[in-house]
C-alpha cells in the first residue's frame, strides 16, 4: 500500500510509533524514524535490520525549526520524497493541577503541540513543492472527554485536532492531506505506568472488551497514509473500541 512512499515517523522507537514503523515498512515504504537519542533509534533499528537501507533515523530537535527543517530535507535528498508525515512523538501527564509547575505544563505542550507544529510546517514545505503528502497526527481518546488529572495533556490533544481540522482546510489546495488518530487505552509504555485498577476499570468499559494494541493504531495510520484515503482530509480517527472515557 505504501511502495515507493517515504515516511517519517517521530517517536518511532517504541510503542505506537514503532508498530507503525513497522506496518509502513511492510507495505513497501522508506520509513524515517525520528527520536530524541541517538541510542534508542540504534536500538530501533536494530530490531529492523531485515530493512536493510529502506529504515534510517534521525534525532532533530522536534522543536526547533531549522533543526528539523534541515533533517528533513536531508531526507528528501536521500530517498527523493517525503509523502507522509506521522506526528506520533509524545508525553503524558496524571499530575494534579495543584502540583503542576511551569515548567512541566511548558514540557508537554513543547513535545505534544509544538513539535507538531514545527514537523508539518517543514513537512509542509517540501509536500507543497511534490504537489501532495500525508500528514498524520496522533491524538487521543481524551480529546473528546479530557480526563480527571494531568490537564495538560488532554489541552494538548484538544490543540492537536484544531490543527489537524484545520491545517486540512488551509493544505487541501496543495493536494496535502492532515488528518489525526485518536487511540483509546493502548498498551505501551505510556499504559504500563498506570496503576492496574485504573486500566482494568477502563478496560471494563470498553464495548469491544479489550485494550487496544499499538498494531490496531498502526493500521489506521496505514489507511490514512496510503491513497486508500486519498479522499479524505480532516478527520479525527477514533481507534479505542468505542471508550467513553
Ligand atoms: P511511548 O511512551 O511508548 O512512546 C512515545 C514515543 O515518543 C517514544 O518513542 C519516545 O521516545 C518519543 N518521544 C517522547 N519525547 C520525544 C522527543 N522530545 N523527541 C522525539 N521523540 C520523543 O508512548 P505511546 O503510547 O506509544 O504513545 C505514542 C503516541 O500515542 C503519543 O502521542 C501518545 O500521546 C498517543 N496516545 C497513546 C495512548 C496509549 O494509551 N498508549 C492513547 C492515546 C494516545
Amino acid at each position: 500500500m505504501l511502495k515507493n512512499k517515504t515516511a517519517i515517523v517521530t517517536g518511532g522507537t517504541r510503542g505506537i510509533g514503532f508498530a507503525i514503523v513497522k506496518k509502513f515498512l511492510e507495505n513497501g515504504a522508506n520509513v524515517v524514524i525520528a527520536g530524541s537519542r541517538q541510542e534508542t533509534v540504534d536500538k530501533a533499528l536494530s530490531q529492523l535490520s531485515e530493512y536493510g537501507e529502506k529504515v534510517t533515523g534521525i534525532c532533530p530537535d522536534l522543536c526547533n525549526p531549522e533543526d528539523v527543517q534541515k533533517a528533513f530535507l536531508d531526507i528528501k535528498e536521500r530517498f527523493g520524497s517525503i509523502d507522509v508525515l506521522v506526528n506520533n512523538a509524545g508525553i503524558s501527564s496524571r499530575t494534579s493541577i495543584y502540583d503542576y509547575t511551569i515548567e512541566e505544563f511548558s514540557k508537554i505542550l513543547d513535545i505534544n503541540l509544538k513539535a507538531v507544529f514545527v514537523c508539518t510546517q517543514a513537512v509542509a514545505r517540501i509536500m507543497k513543492e511534490q504537489g501532495q503528502g500525508a500528514i498524520i497526527n496522533t491524538s487521543s481518546m481524551v480529546s473528546k472527554y479530557g480526563q480527571p488529572s494531568g490537564c495538560g495533556y488532554p489541552a494538548t490533544k484538544f490543540a492537536v485536532n484544531g490543527l489537524t481540522l484545520s491545517l486540512a482546510r488551509e493544505l487541501a489546495k496543495d493536494n496535502i492531506r492532515v488528518n489525526a488518530v485518536a487511540p483509546g487505552v493502548t498498551r505501551t509504555d505510556m499504559v504500563a505506568s498506570l496503576p492496574k485498577e485504573m486500566t482494568d476499570r477502563i478496560c471494563a468499559g470498553i464495548p469491544l472488551g479489550r485494550m487496544g494494541e499499538p498494531e490496531d493504531i498502526a493500521n489506521a495510520c496505514l489507511y490514512l497514509a496510503s491513497d486508500m484515503s486519498s479522499y479524505v482530509t480532516g478527520v479525527v480517527l477514533s481507534v479505542d473500541g468505542l471508550a467513553t472515557n
